[in-house]
């Protein structure tokens, strides 16, 4: 595996990588590896020739009171982790790299940006939407993997794509892998590590609280009832605050106030200490 910190490194490694009409995957990450991560760069493996993977923990994502400087780093552990995975390339720019002096573009992705987390955390998904542009004018990739952990994320993805031609027509290049979980059930979060044992423990709720919601809605029971005591539940397992907890269209993110026809979600945003924590699940008969 070649490690790389500037573009010009970045584009002599991917000329050679290409070599022979190679397939190229990218997988964007913000470092702090663990299991998620590298099921997202084993799926890639599987259907590119070379992998390349980024590290880059984007300030244009924090908002001026987040976790930017707490946010966990690990480049040693985590390079050796992505060579162990067969990942070609390691792209890992500094913000200086990435942001020069001057910089003075947005990229913002209406609708699906606005909701949920969106909502919470102003300026978020701007900052994700520019930062994937980037990357994809940077690594060029024939395909894209991320998780649905960050299932809104990955909406927003998915329309920019779309919206600026960064994939081809009818071939679906941005390819979302289902969220990896620990045994009692929480989604795998480099921000775990920020959890006290105790709260640890507590933490496992959510994903309980969020099934058995699910099996209410299922159920027939009506959706603003089975929130509120969703949300009672969360805060009755020791988290602090709800940002939302909320039934949506799958592919819009729009609210819905009943389970129609369409793939719906039920997606979750919670704090238990200063941790906010995000988890998202498939609801409907069809669980897609
Ligand atoms: P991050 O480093 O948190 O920005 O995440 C990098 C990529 O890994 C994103 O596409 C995430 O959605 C994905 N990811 C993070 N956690 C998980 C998980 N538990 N399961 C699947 N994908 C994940």
């Amino acid at each position: 595996m070649q490690t790389v910190t500037s573009l010009d490194m970045l584009r002599t490694a991917l000329a050679g990588l290409r070599a022979d009409g190679a397939r190229i995957a990218l997988v964007p990450t913000m470092g702090a590896l663990h299991e998620g991560h590298l099921t997202l760069v084993r799926r890639a493996r599987a259907e590119a020739d070379h992998v390349v993977a980024s590290i880059f923990v984007n300030p244009r994502q924090f908002g001026p009171n987040e976790d930017l400087d707490a946010y966990p780093r690990q480049p040693a552990a985590d390079a050796a982790m992505l060579e162990a995975e067969g990942v070609s390339l390691l792209w890992t720019p500094g913000p200086e790299a990435m942001y020069p002096a001057g910089f003075a573009t947005t990229v913002s992705v209406a609708g699906v940006s606005e909701g949920l987390c969106g909502a919470a955390r102003p300026g978020h998904f701007d900052g994700v939407a520019t930062v994937v542009l980037k990357l994809f004018n940077q690594v060029a990739p024939d395909m894209a993997f991320f998780g649905e952990k960050d299932f809104q994320q990955l909406a927003v993805i998915r329309t920019m794509a779309r919206d600026l031609d960064l994939t081809r027509p009818h071939v679906d290049a941005i390819i979302g892998v289902p969220t990896v979980r620990e045994a009692d059930g929480l989604a795998m979060s480099s921000r775990n590590r920020y959890l006290s044992p105790g709260q640890r423990t507590a933490a496992a709720a959510l994903p309980r609280a969020m099934r058995e919601a699910i099996a209410g809605i299922e159920g027939g029971a009506q959706v603003a009832g089975v929130l509120l005591q969703l949300e009672a539940g969360i805060i009755a397992a020791g988290f602090s605050s709800v940002d939302y907890a909320a039934l949506a269209d799958a592919r819009s993110l729009a609210p819905l106030a009943a389970l129609g026809p369409e793939p719906a979600r039920l997606l979750v945003a919670a704090r238990i200490g200063d941790t906010r924590l995000i988890d998202n699940m498939p609801v409907g008969p069809a669980r897609r």
